[in-house]
């Protein structure tokens, strides 16, 4: 059987002014440096890479030494962009797909090998965005962004928000791993 070679594609961003702000504070700082990293995007049936050039600025503020810009749509440190991690979300949240069906249809569609760890840090992703507009209809009192984040790190915590959670997110998640689910923010402290 004939194996076609995917259609290999590589878009230049460039993210490098001489000057940018830093990103805690605004205060603008000035470029010493400009690097290049890789990342992949989606495209159908195509393999696509972001080829992007960004800035190393020296910050003039005291909230760090340098930083560095990062385009739209693309997370700091990031292999993947956000349309990958949206395509993802679509997937488990709006088609109910479970994680090894997510997996095989980002390999189809977007030639994508992905991991099942991948897919917990697309749903780490959205709950980070979700706590930020609407954590306080589920954060117990007295417990921090920063605390909550700690328990949602543990991949079987998060999973377990998702569930509690899952109306706000439209679709059961992992119902066939947990049969039982346990209220996240219960009595029994989300163990
Ligand atoms: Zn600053």
């Amino acid at each position: 059987m004939e194996t076609r070679r995917p259609h290999v594609r590589t878009i230049p961003v460039r993210c490098a002014p001489s000057q940018a702000p830093c990103p805690s504070c605004g205060k603008l700082g000035r470029r010493k440096a400009t690097h290049r990293r890789r990342v992949c995007t989606i495209a159908y049936k195509q393999v696509v890479f972001l080829d992007i050039t960004y800035g190393e600025y020296r910050a003039r503020c005291s909230c760090c030494t340098t930083f560095r810009t990062t385009p739209p749509g693309v997370e700091p440190r990031a292999q993947y962009d956000n349309t990958v991690r949206q395509a993802v979300l679509d997937r488990i949240l709006d088609d109910g797909m479970s994680v090894e069906r997510v997996l095989a249809s980002m390999r189809r569609d977007f030639l994508l090998d992905l991991s099942d760890g991948f897919v917990y840090d697309c749903l780490d992703w959205q709950a980070r965005r979700l706590d930020l507009a609407d954590h306080r209809r589920w954060v117990p009192t007295g417990e921090d962004r920063r605390q909550l984040r700690a328990r949602l790190a543990d991949r079987h915590q998060l999973s377990r928000f998702l569930l509690v959670h899952a109306p706000s997110f439209g679709a059961p998640i992992f119902g066939d791993r947990w049969h039982s689910p346990t209220r996240f923010c219960g009595s029994d402290g989300g163990r």
